[in-house]
């Protein structure tokens, strides 16, 4: 299956992309199933759920700490207050989560840079479509080698035609199979950079909205 698992709806401030327009959109890219994950709220991902389609819908939130953006993958939940990366992780465990490190070189849109030494996720997202230039990518999957991580690729799509971009290739299963699968994956995913005029238009519009 062709996960993405990195998607943001018009919940995040800072995206445009309707939860019906994402479903319709993910089926003619001929993807699977997408995680929801927009910034420190799961209200697209709610509203979503309610939608009738045949993807599988992956619960997430993308949450601001200290140093950085930290996904929780299989967590719902409003996140509000700001804190440490090492006690964000512990309360997507709590919950039951996985979490996932995303951008984590991408030092101009909230990567952790090099604090991700210091913590224990249980994954890493090595591609990310989103990037201005391959090298934030490259980084995350040579600094993985280092590592047992499981890997993950998402578009971070804020827009709807980021969607797909990249994606993460599992067996088929429930929500719950994948994501135990995930933290096995070392190397099936897809990605290529989102146009530059993409991620141009995005900012552009997101200071106007
Ligand atoms: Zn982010
Ligand atoms: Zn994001």
């Amino acid at each position: 299956m062709k996960i993405d698992f990195h998607v943001h709806t018009y919940y995040s401030k800072c995206a445009l992309s309707s939860p019906e327009d994402i479903l319709k959109t993910a089926v003619k890219k001929k993807l699977n199933g997408l995680a929801v994950t927009d910034h420190n709220t799961c209200k697209g991902y709610y509203k979503m759920r309610k939608i009738k389609t045949e993807l599988l819908i992956i619960p997430g939130v993308e949450i601001k700490t200290t140093s950085g953006d930290i996904i929780g993958l299989g967590v719902t939940g409003e996140f509000k207050d700001v804190k440490t990366p090492e006690a964000t992780i512990e309360i997507i465990h709590d919950l039951g989560g996985l979490a996932l490190i995303p951008h984590p070189f991408d030092y101009l849109r909230n990567g952790i840079g090099l604090k991700i030494k210091d913590l224990k996720p249980d994954l890493i997202e090595v591609y990310n479509a989103g990037m201005m230039t391959p090298f934030g990518n490259r980084l995350a999957q040579e600094y993985v080698k280092h590592t047992s991580y499981g890997v993950t690729a998402g578009s971070d799509a804020h827009i709807i035609g980021e969607l797909g971009a990249a994606y993460t290739l599992v067996e088929e299963g429930s929500v719950d199979d994948i994501l135990s699968s995930l933290v096995k994956n070392r190397k099936k995913y897809f990605g290529r950079l989102s146009p530059i005029h993409w991620l141009l238009l995005r900012k552009i519009r997101s200071k106007i909205r």
